[in-house]
């Protein structure tokens, strides 16, 4: 697997990952674009995990074609399209094996090709830096708030305060604590020790707003990572730190049409108004009201009209 890949090597060189998935039909593969200069923090970008979430990917490969050695202060890696075999195809899962890959890792080196591009992940590229930046969006069924949300063990090299001072060094309005699952990336480099710190933002429909935050906030967070030369004044946080568990869910009881009543950020009270559903057959135009299961903040809405049933309306996170 890339056996002449030199992660140390000075200034930047550009990897071809296509060879890790194999000869798919169709599919050209992504690079990984590696930034070393000098002795410093290292850090690796990793966006496509789903591959309909597109923010991210645009995002970074922008970064992997503008940062210069120059920029950098340590040692940045960056794939902008890890899951390239599904991003290409304009789908969130690789039409070549159905997986979903933030349920793959750690990964297999003779598996799926899903498989195998998470263990060059965590084989060849984990240890090689000292934190892990996830980015994902919202992909085409969900808007959501700009967010991160993070982890740390005790043997990792960027601790638990300094990763909580990261995530605010983000400059977003909220930071999500919560319990990780093994089979995510950031899951998989948990369990190597590794600090990783997920990103979350955006939709389907790709709004400028929308990538100028995500690039915004991981260039701040790069310089205060100290990886690379600050681009942006830092702004000092002043958002919110939350937890979001499946009680803040709201759900579709039945298959309707969905109006959204309240803004995605906004703060509702519990038994709020947040969303109105509509009749999806002919007949009757009475609509039921659907309330907040909790107070906090609205954090992420269906981007369709139309659910069926038990498909996620919205959800709604608790201030810590
Ligand atoms: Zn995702």
């Amino acid at each position: 697997m890339l056996p002449e890949l030199d992660l140390a090597a000075p200034g930047k060189t550009i990897h071809d990952l296509g060879p890790i998935a194999g000869a798919l039909d169709g599919v050209k593969g992504d690079s990984l674009c590696c930034i070393n200069n000098g002795e410093g923090p290292s850090v690796l970008l990793l966006g496509g995990i789903h591959g309909d979430e597109y923010e991210a990917q645009i995002v970074l490969r922008r970064l992997a074609e503008r940062l210069t050695a120059a920029d950098v202060t340590g040692r940045v890696l960056i794939v902008p399209s890890i899951n390239f075999p599904a991003s290409e195809k304009g789908k969130r899962l690789s039409p070549f094996d159905g997986q979903n890959m933030n349920r793959c890792f750690p990964g297999k080196i003779d598996g799926t090709p899903t498989e195998r591009l998470c263990a060059f992940v965590t084989q060849h590229l984990f240890p090689a830096v000292d934190l892990l930046i996830d980015v994902h969006a919202g992909g085409s069924d969900v808007l959501v708030v700009p967010m991160v949300f993070g982890f740390a063990t005790g043997k990792s090299k960027v601790d638990d305060a300094r990763l909580r001072l990261l995530m605010e060094a983000w400059g977003y309005r909220f930071v999500q604590h919560v319990d990780g699952i093994d089979e995510t990336a950031c899951g998989a480099a948990k369990l190597a020790d590794l600090a990783s710190i997920e990103v979350e933002g955006g939709g389907g429909r790709m709004k400028t707003a929308e990538l100028e935050i995500m690039e915004a906030g991981i260039l701040r967070a790069l310089a205060a990572f100290g990886a690379i030369k600050p681009q942006l004044a830092p702004l000092p946080f002043s958002g919110v730190h939350f937890s979001a568990g499946p009680e803040g869910q709201y759900l579709a009881p039945y298959p309707a049409l969905v109006e959204h009543r309240v803004a995605l950020g906004d703060e509702v009270a519990k038994g709020q108004i947040v969303a109105r559903l509509h009749p999806a057959v002919a007949g009757t135009a009475s609509a039921e009201d659907i309330l907040a299961p909790m107070p906090g903040y609205v954090l992420r809405q269906t981007e369709h009209a139309f659910v069926a049933k038990g498909q996620l309306i919205g959800n709604i996170g608790t201030p810590l």
